[in-house]
């Protein structure tokens, strides 16, 4: 198989995380991460093998962090190239694909438009994630762009479970339905499980548990995904960092007429200050929550009951659509770092026929592996995600179409 060098781009509102792989071997040549895009002081961290290169300042917009990646790219010291001809195919993370796109594609005139037209159901993400295709269209113009929405694998989800209890005209005319975020590492994590289990990845149903700073949990059903905890945006479902996953709607009429918040400030509320942040009064992040824990901090243990029964609900609805389970599957910073997250999202839960393995459950070697008893007809694994990996995977098989 032909080595290529394929760049992975991820463009957030204020950040851009890059990654060059050398692909098909896997091998990360570059990394970095730009945070504070627009802000007064914006960071760089780029690195290479053995080098770690960290730097303070202004970077206006995508644009410019693109061109000062692709000139680290191309530095003598820091890079990873001579010209950025080398680099043979770029693939941008794209948030929203909205119902038209359920794969990775090269980026034509056609899919910009789609894409740009999708920016209303994703405006907090998908105008960044075109920013930096445009800008990466300039600059690697000779390579192969490639577009891996989050949506996706979500494509294949049947209407009884993509339509809300709305008036039908809403998704007729305005395309209100529940999407799903996160495909990239559902699919991935689902298709790996089906290797470990010696399985055809098409006859698998498995739950997949994808625990990080956003959180979703998905069914998939002989290999499809047939629901998913994420909605119309990535706010629905299971609580996450900072967003409060499902809540009753009813409570934003109620906050709005007595604690008289506006539109902007409820937003706020519901991404950036619920959640295990909100809950706990702490942190959205795990590691200062256990830490709080393990001094007894009643509502870090609080935070973390309400966080796992949460899971525990979908993860029973889940059983339930999917009839037969073959295995469930945690990924991610959570999903692949907390013991005490899998075996309370999973207490009880024999008669279903999950049964934890308790010491497997707590080893942390390999990072990949089966986590359930022997005996437990309903499989648990632990498997990590790689979401760039991916992106890379599916840049390369274009790249090498494109060269035959
Ligand atoms: P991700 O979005 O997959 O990068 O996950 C990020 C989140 O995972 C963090 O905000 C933490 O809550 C959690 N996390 C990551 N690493 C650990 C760890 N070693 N222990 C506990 N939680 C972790």
């Amino acid at each position: 198989m032909q080595s290529e060098k394929i760049l992975v781009i991820n463009c957030g509102s204020s950040s851009i995380k890059y990654k060059v792989f050398r692909m098909p071997e896997e091998n990360i040549l570059a990394s970095g991460l730009m945070e504070k895009i627009g802000e007064e002081n914006s960071h760089i961290k780029h690195q290479v093998p053995g080098k770690i290169f960290e730097v303070n300042i202004i970077i206006k917009n995508h644009i410019e962090g693109l061109e000062i990646i692709s000139k680290y790219l191309r530095d003598k010291n820091l890079g990873v190239v001579e010209n950025v001809k080398e680099i043979t195919g770029v693939g941008h993370r794209v948030v929203h694909g909205g119902e038209g796109f359920n794969r990775s594609v090269i980026i034509t005139e056609e899919v910009l438009k789609k894409i740009e037209e999708y920016k209303n159901l994703a405006p907090l993400h998908n105008p960044h994630n075109l920013a930096g295709i445009m800008a990466s269209r300039k600059l690697f113009s000779g390579s192969t762009q490639v577009a891996a929405f989050d949506t996706a694998f979500h494509t294949t989800i049947p209407p009884v479970a993509y339509l809300y209890g709305l008036p039908y005209c809403l998704y007729k005319d305005s395309s209100i339905r529940r999407y799903g975020f996160h495909g990239t590492s559902h699919r991935y994590v689902s298709r790996r499980s089906a290797e470990l289990m010696g399985k055809d990845k098409y006859r698998v149903n498995v739950i997949t548990c994808h625990l990080g700073n956003g959180c979703s949990i998905t069914a998939v059903k002989d290999g499809h995904s047939i629901d998913t905890s994420m909605g119309f945006t990535p706010l629905e479902g299971l609580i996450m960092g900072t967003r409060s996953g499902d809540i009753d709607p009813g409570i934003m009429f109620y906050l709005a007429e007595k604690m008289n918040l506006d539109f902007k400030q409820l937003n706020n509320l519901l991404n950036k200050e619920s959640g295990l942040l909100g809950l706990s009064g702490i942190s959205n992040d795990f590691r200062d929550i256990s830490r709080e824990i393990k001094k007894g901090n009643e509502r870090a243990m609080l935070s973390l009951e309400v966080f796992c029964y949460r899971m525990k609900k979908y993860i029973g609805a889940y059983l339930a659509v999917l009839g037969k389970t073959d295995a469930v599957i945690f990924t991610a910073g959570i999903g692949e770092n907390v013991p005490l997250v899998r075996k309370k999202s999973l207490e009880n839960m024999e008669n279903f026929g999950i049964i934890l393995d308790e010491e497997k459950n707590n080893a942390t070697i390999p990072k990949e592996r089966e986590i359930s008893r022997n005996n437990s007809p309903v499989k648990v694994f632990v498997i990590p995600t790689d979401e760039e990996l991916r992106i890379a995977y599916d840049t390369y098989q274009f790249v090498l179409k494109r060269e035959h």
